[in-house]
């Protein structure tokens, strides 16, 4: 169904096509939906006028009207120069500086005219000058009536063809007036409108480009916000819903004899409160006959391991097999090892199968996957591959997820008659509402407490300058008999300058350290090589092991007490408090110190002090979210989701979210199988999107 909205940009009045190709290029906008569909990124409240006797040199951005009395010129150097235009309102006189365009200026600006100056007052030579100020004919402005003004995104070309935020400004007015009232459909039902006091969609496209209020435009926010996060868990929820109706999960019945055997002869410990009440969530799960797609978020060290392990037993118990994937060698082994270890004495087949398993070893792996003998299988991305067969796939745990694509994890899914039970384990904890949105179809459990004993690893930081003191900590604590961390930042772009940094590093710490011997580990090594340096740091024949983030994830070194990462301001939250989260792990206290030079921007700070602040994962992915946005978390881009938001924002918006979430469910609940006459409209609506937006539907 084609409507006014459909309609080529290039026939808006004002547009033509010159502009729309401009339009289309720069900012994706074809048509007249795209075009009203393009909000503000931010308003100003342009309401008041400020008298220049009124001004402080603490305001933001004010507005004062008047007349340029006259203009001048001052050399700077032999060719540039500063245009000054004195500008009085009649009660004082201000200064209007640029430093460039004069042709521009003398153009465009003329003396005695009545203008609206836009800008911030700074105080130059004893006088409030506003430098680059935007300047508009005070009856051209009647255009916003002075209310709240919006700002569009433009780019550098759009502003070089005159397309300004202004120019974007009259277009959208245009194009607003051409929309008959009531021709636009409303795509939410009153039943959910109503309750929830939801402008109609009209106004709220409306007053979302010219709120003549901050409540007008909260309102129309919040409409537009909660429309688009609406559909979105809807589309979630029903994807799940498909999903659960279509396949039956396996039903593990009985605990038994390996589990039982276990719990009773191998662990040495009392498990946690929240390991218990996670493995009950499983359990239940486990033996509902629904297929279990869960997500288990627990802190580095809050032991998921376990949990996987308890989870494996059940499943051979059942006669069935399991596997274990892991992102990286490393990590494989140690869990590889791990296991071997708790099940000491118990008659379990394990396997582990990395891209160094080759050969014969390989061969006799597989032949025991395929004739069933093989009970838990630990490995890399070397699982999912094609010649990897199970006899009874029942239970494939992925471990620290964020390595790794959705898509990858529907691999695990192909490897069984039904789909096996679904464990991911997370050391990033995602926010609530974060998780809601990309991984909606995964039910949550969490970890939020730590095996007893610990204590709270204590962060600091310090500045470049005071090493001195930093390698004398170092040195008492290894002469207590710990060993130490020390890492290097190392990123892409400058992949070359870092590893010279590491390689440096590591020589001025022989030198620092001679009494001590040092490991090096990065990810260019040859994996063999690398293995090897770890090892001799896992067996303690190392002191310092100095490396890249390659260490960051799941490497267990309970005597390991220091953790310094050097450069810390180049490491992101959550990847700080990864690497915070190796050492901690014995009973000894623990120290993290973050290294940085003198200077540092408002958002290191923040990180740095989150840090210092608290060990709670949970509030640093809270943190994290906010000072980054949900596109640059971590793991959110490899999922492979886009987040294709028009104008929610998952970080900022959680509260929208869940009240989506809980509507997009009471629907679900009510109308399973999409028949409901009273919800046409809803899955006719989500039909158009899932065709025109984001593939949500292919995703998981
Ligand atoms: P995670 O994978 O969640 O980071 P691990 O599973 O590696 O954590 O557990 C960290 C350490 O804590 C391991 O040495 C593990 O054996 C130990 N551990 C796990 N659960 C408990 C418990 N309930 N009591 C004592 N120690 C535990
Ligand atoms: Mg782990």
């Amino acid at each position: 169904m084609t409507g006014i909205l459909d309609q080529d940009i290039m026939y808006l009045p004002g547009v033509g096509p010159k502009r729309k190709d401009i339009l289309s290029k720069e900012l994706n906008i074809a048509t007249w939906r795209d075009l009203l569909e393009c909000y503000p990124y931010k308003y100003v409240d342009r309401s008041k006028i400020y008298h220049i006797n009124e001004l402080n040199g603490a305001m933001p951005f004010v507005q004062i009207k008047g007349r340029i009395l006259s203009f001048e010129e001052f050399a700077m150097g032999a060719r540039r120069k500063r245009i000054v235009a004195h500008f009085s309102d009649g009660h004082g006189v201000v200064d209007l500086v640029w430093f460039r365009g004069t042709q521009y200026i003398y153009k465009t600006y003329k003396v005695g005219i009545e203008y609206i100056v836009f800008g911030k007052p700074t105080v130059y030579g004893g006088r409030y000058q506003f430098a680059h100020p935007e300047i508009e004919k005070t009856e051209d402005l009647q255009l916003s009536e002075m209310g709240m003004q919006p700002y569009y995104s433009t780019t550098e070309k759009m502003k070089n063809c005159g397309m300004t935020s202004r120019a974007i400004e009259k277009i959208t007015k245009t194009l607003i007036a051409k929309i008959p009232e009531g021709s636009l459909p409303e795509t939410l039902p009153p039943f959910i409108t109503v309750p929830l006091h939801l402008l109609g969609r009209e106004n709220a496209f409306r007053d979302i480009h010219y709120p003549k209020s901050i409540g007008e435009l909260q309102h129309a926010q919040l409409r537009l916000k909660f429309e688009e996060l609406f559909y979105v868990q809807l589309n979630i929820l029903r994807y799940a819903s498909d999903h659960r109706r279509k396949y039956r999960g396996y039903i593990f019945q009985h605990v038994g004899s390996n589990f039982n055997y276990f719990y009773k002869n191998n662990l040495k410990f009392e498990l946690t409160g929240a390991q218990k009440r996670v493995m009950h969530e499983i359990r239940a799960d486990m033996a509902g006959g629904r297929q279990m797609n869960r997500l288990l978020q627990g802190d580095v060290g809050s032991g998921k391991t376990l949990v996987a392990l308890l989870s494996m037993l059940i499943a051979i118990d059942n006669n069935f097999q399991t596997c274990i994937m892991a992102p990286t060698e490393i990590l494989a082994e140690q869990h590889f090892n791990t296991i071997k270890e708790f099940l000491a004495g118990m008659d379990i087949r394990v396997e582990l199968l990395t891209g160094i398993v080759k050969g014969k070893k390989r061969k006799n792996v597989l032949e025991g996957l395929v004739n069933g003998d093989v009970k838990i299988l630990i490995g890399t991305h070397a699982v999912i591959e094609d010649t990897v067969q199970f006899a009874h796939l029942g239970l494939a745990i992925v471990d620290e997820q964020h390595r790794f694509g959705v898509a990858q994890r529907a691999r695990l899914w192909a490897k069984s008659e039904n789909p096996p039970h679904m464990l991911v384990m997370t050391a990033t904890p995602i926010p609530r509402t974060l998780a809601m949105t990309i991984y909606g179809d995964l039910d949550v459990s969490v970890i939020d407490e730590l095996p007893p004993g610990r204590k709270p690893i204590i962060t600091t930081h310090k500045f470049d300058t005071q090493m001195t003191s930093l390698y004398s900590g170092i040195r008492q604590q290894i002469n207590q008999g710990r060993q130490v961390y020390i890492v290097f930042p190392l990123i892409k772009e400058n992949e070359k300058t870092d590893l010279k940094n590491l390689e440096n590093g590591y020589e001025s710490l022989k030198e620092i350290f001679p009494e001590f011997n040092i490991s090096k580990v990065h990810g260019k090594m040859k994996s063999k090589e690398k293995e090897e340096e770890m090892r001799k740091f896992v067996n303690g024949n190392t002191q310092i092991l100095v490396a890249t983030t390659v260490i960051e994830v799941g490497v267990n070194v309970p005597n390991a007490s220091v953790m310094v990462i050097l450069d810390a301001q180049r490491f992101g939250l959550s990847q700080l408090h990864q690497l915070r989260g190796r050492v901690g792990r014995g009973a000894k206290q623990s120290f993290c110190i973050l290294v940085t030079s003198y200077k540092l921007s408002e958002e290191t700070r923040k990180r740095i002090d989150i840090m210092c602040d608290t060990n709670d994962g949970f509030r640093i992915a809270e943190a994290d979210l906010k000072l980054r946005g949900p596109g640059d978390l971590e793991g959110t881009q490899q999922s492979g989701i886009a987040f294709d938001l028009k104008i929610a924002d998952i970080a900022r918006d959680g509260q929208i979210v869940q009240m989506a979430r809980d509507e997009a469910q009471k629907i679900i609940d009510n109308d399973p199988t999409c028949e409901k006459v009273e919800y046409k409209m809803l899955w006719n609506r989500l039909k158009e999107l899932r065709k025109t937006n984001v593939n949500w539907a292919a995703i998981s």
